[in-house]
């Protein structure tokens, strides 16, 4: 099985697969037949979280997909009730038990909880986790500008990713920014705007025009704009077609069409400053 596909260096100088498999919703017996899909399309990222209540099975999937375990680049997240120092720490271990990992590649904190405000002390466990090798590398999902500051100021270590909700209608210009003036890598959830974006009339005639599919057309836009993505899928067909970019481009007037969908207030998702689900 082979992948070829553009990688990007982290600033704490690890690689990164640029394009990787979401898994939100992937559950039972859909997982392990998605990652297999995937690897053999030439996927080598995935992307997982204690809330999705799928480690177990994802981790069946990697055991299970035939590429060694150095060739693959594994993120898993730390839910919103275990920010606390000990918790937090006990809970990537959970996380590598059901994942039956020994490190995970990427250790995200999923979101802030400005409101509980431990997201500093969620943080000091995250850097002690990578100390012991349990994280290969570290960073942040939902992260505002004013709760990445407080991370540098208090502890002088950065994220290596921030995992935005971002598509063409919500691209903020203003996060990726931030994370370009700091070295940080924006990385794309919900990238096909949870398939909703699909149908556009820009994103279908750009489709058209360009013999592509519209999910194509936006991952290349979401490519050349330098964001790691990961779209989910659970159909093989569709998994194989997410990957299929690299003969794909998008020209400066076609990248300059999808610029111009941005819309104030259109995230899918919830506001970070907000957001304070605590059940896990
Ligand atoms: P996506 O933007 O990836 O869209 C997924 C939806 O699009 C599914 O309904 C899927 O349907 C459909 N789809 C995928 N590919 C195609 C295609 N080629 N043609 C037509 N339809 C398609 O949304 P997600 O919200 O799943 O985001 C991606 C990943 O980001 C998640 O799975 C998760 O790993 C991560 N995430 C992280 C968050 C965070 O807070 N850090 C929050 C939300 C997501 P089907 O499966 O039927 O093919």
């Amino acid at each position: 099985m082979s992948s070829n596909q553009p990688y990007v260096t982290l600033h704490d100088g690890r690689r990164a697969p640029q394009l990787g498999l979401g898994t939100w919703k992937l559950t039972g017996d859909d997982v392990a037949p998605a990652i297999q899909a995937a690897v053999e399309a030439g996927y080598r990222a995935i992307d997982t979280a204690y809330i999705y209540e799928n480690e177990a099975q994802v981790g069946q999937g990697i055991a299970k997909c035939g590429v060694p375990r150095d060739g693959l680049f594994v993120t898993t997240k730390l839910w919103n009730n275990r920010h606390r120092l000990d918790s937090a720490k006990a809970a990537l271990r959970e996380s590598l038990d059901k994942l039956q990992l020994d490190y995970v590649d990427l250790y995200l904190i999923h979101w802030p909880i400005p409101k509980e405000n431990h997201y500093l002390e969620a943080w000091e466990a995250l850097i002690q986790l990578r100390d012991e090798g349990l994280a290969k590398s570290i960073g942040v999902c939902n992260f505002q500008i004013d709760h990445l500051q407080r991370l540098l100021d208090d502890t002088g270590v950065l994220p290596v990713v921030n995992q935005i909700e971002l598509h063409p209608y919500f691209q903020q210009a203003e996060l990726r920014a931030y994370h370009a003036d700091h070295d940080i890598q924006t990385e794309a959830w919900s990238p096909l705007g949870q398939g909703q974006q699909l149908q556009d009339p820009v994103i279908l005639e750009l489709a058209h025009q360009l013999q592509a599919s519209p999910a194509q057309i936006i991952l290349r836009w979401h490519i050349q704009m330098g964001h790691m993505v990961i779209p989910k899928s659970s159909h093989p067909d569709r998994i194989r077609e997410n990957f299929n970019l690299w003969n794909l481009f998008l020209d400066e007037a076609a990248m300059a069409r999808i610029a111009s969908l941005d819309r104030p207030d259109s995230r899918i998702g919830p506001d970070p400053d907000r957001f304070h689900l605590m059940k896990g």
